[in-house]
């Protein structure tokens, strides 16, 4: 079994309301992510998935349980855990080198310039934006600024990345191109990743586990295991274990959606 590099155990948050009751967006929220694995997260808008991650990545204090990396409490933010939100977060003024070679400041080595711009282009070529080297992130497309901020993710070289949702503001195809990038990284990286997406195609297609939650109050209701086999690739979405898989969290998810009051 491989190392368990985050532990949250027993994990409750309530968000005080002012004009209202509290909202209990997690309880007793237990789960073991293990070195190397691509955990996906899926469950109805509103079952704390986001409040999840921001616990995992330090940014969000919680009422009690505990969340631990190599054994250690987690208490903020930090190199080892990078954050790939659903809007970019590029710095406009800073061409696409400049801002994937940010992300290289935040690891302990320091680097020679020769070996920062090999690297960048290394993370550039893995993104597939060779030739947009130069360019500002407003003459990119969405797909594009996406990818920078996923090579700038990597650059980080962070020990696990968490993203939310991060192809949710794309076009079906921009969408397809984008996972299939981040298979053929996480084939030759195997980069640990927890990944939020209300797409269960995506969730079956990029995952090693699949975490369904429920709402009210945000838990965990069930792991799938996908043992499908790598490399994966849009193709991999007609086999028959994928489409036997993908119906049976699709279910899960929508039965627990009808029984949310609306
Ligand atoms: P998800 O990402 O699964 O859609 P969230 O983690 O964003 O869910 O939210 C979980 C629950 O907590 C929701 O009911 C949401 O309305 C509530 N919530 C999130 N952030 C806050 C906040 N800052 N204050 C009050 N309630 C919040
Ligand atoms: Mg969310």
């Amino acid at each position: 079994m491989a190392e368990t590099l985050i532990k949250i155990s027993g994990v409750r948050k309530e968000y005080k309301v002012e004009a209202g009751p509290n909202v209990v967006a997690l309880n007793g929220v237990d789960l073991e992510i293990k070195r190397n694995e691509f955990i996906c997260v899926v469950g109805p808008s509103g079952c704390g998935k986001t409040t999840l991650l921001n616990i995992i990545a330090g940014l969000e204090p919680f009422d009690s349980g505990s969340v631990t990396m190599h054994g250690e409490e987690i208490i903020g933010p930090g190199p080892d855990r990078g954050v790939i939100f659903q809007q970019y977060a590029l710095f406009p003024w800073m061409t696409v080198r400049r801002n994937i070679e940010y992300g290289l400041k935040f690891q302990e080595k320091m680097f020679t310039d020769e070996e920062k711009s090999e690297l960048v282009s290394h993370y550039i070529k893995m993104v597939n934006l060779e030739g947009f080297e130069n360019s500002y992130p407003k003459a990119l497309s969405g797909g594009m600024k996406q990818r920078v901020a996923i090579a700038r993710g990597y650059a980080l070289n962070p020990e696990v990345l968490l993203m939310d949702e991060p192809f949710g503001a794309l076009d079906a195809q921009t969408r397809a191109q984008l996972q299939e990038d981040l298979l053929h990284t996480w084939e030759s990286e195997k980069k640990t990743a927890f990944f939020i997406t209300h797409d269960v195609d995506e969730a079956v297609l990029l995952a090693t586990r699949v975490v369904i939650m429920s709402a009210r109050p945000g838990q965990i209701k069930e792991i799938v295991d996908i043992n499908l086999p790598y490399p994966r690739t849009q193709a991999t979405k007609m086999d028959p274990e994928f489409i036997r898989l993908k119906n049976y969290i699709w279910d899960a998810v929508y039965k627990m959606y009808l029984e949310i009051p609306k």
